[in-house]
């Protein structure tokens, strides 16, 4: 049975949204999946540390065989071969890629917090989950249009072509 999975993507070094467009594909690609559609990418100012460069976010929606921990498994070797380096908590990155909602389950072991647990913190997580599934509703009965409205604004600003491909 397929789970709905929505991820979401963000890229601050080596052209970030050429980043997440591979990113994008590479997901589209993974097996027993399906990507069901894309969200428009955002420009961010950093969450942190202030002396880098804003990020560039977005989301994807997926219809996936995969459970839940197989595919932390696979967002984590497309992020190692995107170059990612650990190098500072909330410093620069080339690819992050967070499991943000899995379908309707809740998850917290060592490996996995599903719904993300940063997700009611982060306009740049839920603006492209709401383009996604404006009705989004988190396990907890939650919706993600209540937390948006409730969000810490991160001066979020759409990106159209040719700012990204
Ligand atoms: P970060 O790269 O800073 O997003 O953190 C990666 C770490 O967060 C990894 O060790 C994951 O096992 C853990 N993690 C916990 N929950 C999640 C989630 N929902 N999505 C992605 N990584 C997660």
């Amino acid at each position: 049975m397929n789970t709905d999975a929505f991820i979401g993507l963000g890229s601050n070094l080596q052209e970030p949204a050429a980043q997440l467009a591979r990113a994008v594909a590479e997901l589209a690609a993974l097996p027993d999946t399906t990507l069901i559609a894309q969200s428009p990418f955002y420009a961010s100012s950093p969450v942190g540390p202030q002396d880098q460069p804003d990020f560039v976010n977005g989301a994807v929606w997926l219809s996936t065989g995969l459970d839940a921990h197989a595919l932390l498994d696979q967002l984590q070797a497309i992020e190692k071969a995107h170059g990612r380096e650990r190098l500072r908590h909330w410093g620069p990155r080339t690819l992050d890629l967070d499991l943000l909602v899995f379908g309707s389950q809740m998850l917290n072991d060592d490996r996995l917090t599903v719904p993300h647990r940063e997700l009611p913190n982060r306009d740049f997580v839920l603006q492209p989950l709401l383009d996604l599934k404006p009705d989004l509703t988190l396990p907890t009965g939650t919706t993600v249009n209540a937390l948006r409205a409730q969000c810490p604004d991160n001066r979020l600003r759409q990106l159209h072509p040719p700012d990204y491909p």
